[in-house]
């Protein structure tokens, strides 16, 4: 036996442990002092009826997961079973099973009211007082100096065996607990001080376990631990790295769910986590690597990020009927707005046939489908790198003679215009001018996008043309419904797809190469469009029309109901209208005064821009470091370092997401 560790633990025992309470300054508590044998005062002041527990084995302690807990209900209430007398370690078990981790970092105050009175010197108002004063403490490491200043411990006593080899200690420290009740410091045992400050064993073995001078040192970690066979933090940090590195954009209206980004319509998560595999690969370590599954769950759980679906590839009205018909849950008017649809969508159709067939026999008619197609990323290839980075937008509009089959395709890009109805109606006003001295009566069908082609930009643009066009007399706009592709243009489709996957695009006027070779009998016209050669229809509209919200009968009219537009040279100052293609036409007055005159013809059109749109400078950033990884070849470099950035430009869905006009499309 060693006299030194015999000494050791009677001093110990004996000693005068001075803690200076840190929490003072808050609780007004003062600084602990404990006087005399520690075991002893213990055991006077335990409540009996509570069972004592076990000190935890280490192990054990390292596979819980360290957290605040909602104390024990029956011990709280101060309620005793016939169970608890009789098997305290069943109760134990049961106990524990009341304990639960808290799941994020916040908090949670136990519900429940502490123990009612049973010792005199802590009763039921202190315990609350005491349980409200521990839970003000706005840090963990204040609730864990807390418990440091409120506890003692000592080293337990080692006895050898016969060998003279020491006996394996159950534990190496023996604690004591106390609270402060007026000034008093009342020893109790550990599970009455666990309840009163409604903690659990595990946070409190930690403030204890990591204690240097009375002060709480360690780190908390609390909801930090990795748990057994779980992702590690580093991992799900690469996957959050990898998931942020590709360019999100705001949506086209920003009105609705406006939290939402959307990531390019050539990713989805598979080839999203494709391209992480590739770039974890030969980086980070095997272990590191996280399977689909949990990409998945960490892009679907803390990213509010869509991949942009551009409206014209998917009817909303349609797919929201199947869907709803397949659940069971579909409702009268989600029914009828479809029904209505679809009689609409048949309705236009044949009209369109019929015109089409008039146009084969009448050479003074044009019959044609004037269609904004997806917008073309720029630069475009497999390249992998592209896909971390923000491209030029490409955008072009098909104008197709259904007569004929001959196509007209406008193209020019975000360096030059934007993608709006000034745009549109400059390709319709250069297609008009561009037509037969002998063509008198052009008709036009589009979708029914109002955004971009069912508006007073677009109705002012036509009515102009026909009042200054040297032989065109009307001009006919009808709706297709939006949604359903357009036929004519699938060769064009197609052609563009195979160029997307085949060939490599540097430059926007690489598409134009592209889109000639889609039909070798016959090829498509290709017009470059520069900023130059835009009109601003804006200013037609504001300055020279006055659009009324009623017709010439006083009834309101439903722009989003419209499904044919007319205008006429013979009523420059009106447009008619109607709801349905077999209606009567109602006439709306655009004249800027109610006299009549002829103030269009007067009317000059200004161009809506004196020079090239800057591009947003984070997408310079890109465009520029593609050049200099030699991504895109030398001599496209020019092109790119010409490019103007301003950093007031911010970047945004070009084309109007499937999500977004779900509204429009259903109105009748
Ligand atoms: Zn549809």
């Amino acid at each position: 036996m060693s006299d030194n560790k015999w000494s050791s633990d009677k001093e110990w025992s004996n000693e005068i442990v001075h803690i200076p309470n840190p929490t003072s300054e808050i609780t007004g508590m003062s600084d602990i002092i404990v006087i005399g044998n520690i075991d002893e005062i213990e055991t006077e002041t335990t409540i009996e009826f509570i069972p004592k527990l076990c000190e935890p084995q280490l192990e054990d302690e390292q596979k819980q997961q360290e957290g605040l807990t909602v104390p024990d209900e029956n011990i709280m209430m101060g309620k005793e079973t016939i169970e608890d007398q009789n098997n305290s370690q069943d109760t134990e078990k049961e106990h524990d099973s009341f304990y639960r981790s808290s799941k994020d970092d916040s908090i949670d105050e136990p519900c429940k009211t502490p123990l009612k009175p049973k010792k005199k010197g802590i009763d039921e108002e202190h315990r609350q007082q005491i349980f409200k004063t521990f839970w003000s403490l706005d840090t963990n490491d204040r609730k864990k100096n807390f418990i440091i200043a409120n506890t003692t411990q000592k080293k337990t006593r080692t006895y050898l065996d016969d060998n003279n080899e020491p006996v394996q200690k159950k534990k190496n420290v023996h604690r004591s607990y106390s609270l402060n009740v007026d000034g008093n410091h009342i020893k109790i045992c550990k599970k009455f001080f666990l309840t009163t400050l409604g903690i659990s064993e595990t946070f409190a073995n930690n403030a204890l376990q990591n204690q240097q001078d009375g002060v709480f040192v360690g780190e908390d970690k609390r909801g930090k631990h990795a748990p057994y066979n779980k992702t590690t933090n580093t991992a799900m940090d690469l996957v959050r790295r990898h998931i942020e590195s590709f360019p999100v954009v705001d949506g086209h209206y920003t009105r609705k769910d406006s939290n939402r980004k959307y990531l390019g319509a050539d990713l989805n998560i598979k080839r999203m986590y494709e391209l992480y595999i590739v770039q974890c690969k030969d980086k980070i370590s095997e272990k590191d690597i996280v399977s689909q599954a949990v990409y998945r769950k960490i892009f679907n759980k803390e990213y509010n990020f869509s991949f942009h679906v551009p409206k014209k590839d998917q009817c909303a009205v349609c797919t929201t009927y199947h869907q709803r018909n397949i659940e069971g849950t579909l409702t009268n008017d989600i029914k009828k707005a479809y029904d209505n649809h679809q009689a609409r969508q048949i309705k236009a159709r044949e009209e369109k046939k019929k015109d089409k067939e008039l146009a084969k026999s009448s050479p003074e008619l044009f019959v044609g489908t004037f269609d904004l197609q997806a917008v073309l990323q720029t630069p475009c290839s497999l390249v992998s790198q592209l896909f971390y980075m923000r491209k030029l937008n490409c955008y072009n509009l098909s104008i197709y003679n259904l007569a004929n089959n001959k196509a007209t395709y406008y193209l020019w890009s975000e360096v030059d215009a934007q993608r709006g109805s000034c745009e549109i109606g400059t390709c319709l006003y250069l297609q008009l001018l561009s037509m037969s001295h002998t063509t008198t009566h052009a008709i036009f069908y589009s979708d029914a996008c109002s955004g971009q082609n069912r508006n007073q930009f677009i109705a002012s643009c036509l009515l102009h043309v026909v009042n200054t066009h040297q032989s065109i007399k009307v001009i006919d706009h009808k709706f297709l419904e939006s949604g359903h592709n357009q036929m004519e243009c699938n060769s064009m489709h197609s052609t563009i797809e195979f160029a997307k996957k085949k060939t490599e695009i540097f430059v926007p006027q690489q598409w134009a190469t592209v889109m000639r070779m889609a039909r070798r009998k016959d090829p498509y016209k290709i017009v470059h469009l520069k900023y130059e050669d835009i009109y601003d229809f804006k200013d037609l509209t504001k300055n020279n029309m006055k659009f009324r919200e009623e017709d010439v009968n006083g009834k309101k009219i439903k722009w989003l109901k419209i499904r044919w537009l007319r205008y006429t040279k013979e009523n420059p100052d009106c447009i008619l209208f109607k709801y349905k293609m077999d209606d009567e036409f109602r006439e709306m007055k655009v004249a800027l005064t109610s006299t009549r005159g002829r103030a269009t013809e007067e009317y000059q059109l200004i161009k809506k821009y004196t020079s090239r749109q800057s591009i947003s400078a984070a997408k310079k950033k890109d465009l520029v470091g593609l050049c200099k990884k030699g991504i895109i070849p030398s001599e496209y470099h020019e092109y790119y370092k010409s490019l103007i950035a301003n950093i007031n430009v911010k970047d945004t869905l070009a084309d109007t997401d499937v999500e977004e006009e779900k509204n429009d499309s259903y109105q009748d």
